[in-house]
């Protein structure tokens, strides 16, 4: 009997997580220079770190034969200012991923259940199978969240709700009052995982108030990242809003320094940043319109996007994606996510986008 074999059934059955391809990869394989390749796969932030981050980076690094702050107290501090929460609410994650994982440690496990939709997070059912917990997965709704659905799914044994808000792949949006009546109708011992990754990009008239639900649903649980349009994706920083007994339960599971010094100091500073946000904000706005009208133009059905990607239907997406590989351009095909003729591809810069569209346009043709 192999040594495979011994591990529990729910561990082999796994499918792994589908990353966007690095572009030394690519590189490799077309023998192309990596400074010609156009990445728009992983919804990284075109401009990079904020140069208040980097610093920080570069400081803490000196400081890299120590331990980091395993509480996380000068993130924290800065999370409480920002939110107006208390240090007992927070559980800081690598990555907003963590996040998802230790609620689903603190919360899974064989014989119970977590709710997801169709075309959600591949790290839902990833998290909820490594538990040996059972899946649920309710149909969209064009390509959404069916909230009334989910909270019908609910089942005696679940433990867990994920909501992706805005969702990736898809980028669909639910109005908060919509989560707010949710709320209402789930049972208050089902944790609700409200995963808001991309929330700094919504439009002014889209925002809502999460935090300030948690006083009356102790059941939620919102979770942030770094990495979108903070631009710390390779840093790894992500952090959960929670009631406090909820925190204290993740922070028993957690890691003890499941965060570095360097990803900390620099999260801590990119907080403070509002003027990187904003850019941010703005240059993903006006990308999204540049791809979007491309998209008209070529005749392609695209789905209305909140966040800093949007999903377009190409047809055969594989043998598009390839032709855009051999053009130096990576985008991430979405088959994995019951989206066989859809690719997704991430916002950047103007001039990232015109390569895209342009190769796109030739791989159409
Ligand atoms: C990118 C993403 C995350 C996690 O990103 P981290 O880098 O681990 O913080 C979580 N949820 C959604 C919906 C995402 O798209």
């Amino acid at each position: 009997m192999s040594v495979a074999s011994q591990a529990p059934a729910y561990i082999r059955s796994i499918m792994p997580y589908q990353p966007g391809k690095p572009i030394s990869e690519l590189a490799r394989e077309m023998g192309i220079p990596e400074a010609s390749i156009v990445k728009l796969a992983s919804n990284e932030n075109p401009l990079g770190m904020s140069a208040a981050a980097r610093d920080a980076a570069k400081a803490a690094l000196c400081e890299g034969a120590r331990y980091p702050d395993g509480s996380a107290f000068s993130f924290k501090a800065a999370l409480c200012r920002k939110f107006g929460v208390r240090a007992e609410q927070l559980v800081v994650g690598n990555g907003s991923n963590d996040i998802l994982e230790i609620a689903s440690q603190a919360y899974l496990a064989p014989g119970l259940s977590a709710v997801f939709a169709q075309h959600a997070f591949a790290v839902y059912p990833l998290a909820t199978n490594a538990r040996g917990a059972r899946g649920i997965e309710v149909p969209a709704r064009n390509f959404g969240h069916d909230l009334d659905a989910m909270a019908a799914a609910v089942a005696a044994d679940t433990r867990i709700v994920f909501i992706a808000n805005p969702n990736n792949p898809t980028g669909t949006f639910l109005p908060g009052e919509q989560i707010e009546a949710f709320l209402r109708k789930v049972p208050g011992n089902v944790l609700v995982v409200l995963d808001e990754a991309y929330t700094e990009y919504l439009e002014d008239e889209q925002r809502y108030d999460s935090i300030a639900w948690i006083e009356r649903f102790p059941n939620l649980l919102v979770s942030r990242t770094l990495s979108k349009a903070y631009g710390l994706a390779g840093l790894r920083v992500g952090y959960a809003i929670a009631h406090p007994e909820v925190a204290d339960l993740m922070n028993r599971v957690r890691q003890p320094f499941n965060v570095s010094n360097v990803a900390l100091a620099a999260a801590e500073a990119a907080l403070g940043d509002n003027e990187f946000l904003a850019r941010s904000a703005d240059i993903n706005r006006r990308g999204m319109a540049q791809i979007t009208e491309a998209f008209a133009t070529l005749g392609l059905e695209w789905i209305t996007s909140a966040g800093n990607f949007v999903t377009v239907k190409v047809g055969d997406a594989a043998a598009v994606n390839q032709a855009l590989l051999r053009q130096g351009v990576i985008v991430r095909p979405i088959g994995g996510y019951g989206m066989p003729q859809w690719l997704r591809v991430s916002i950047g810069l103007p001039e990232e986008n015109a390569r895209f569209i342009e190769a796109l346009r030739q791989a159409l043709a």
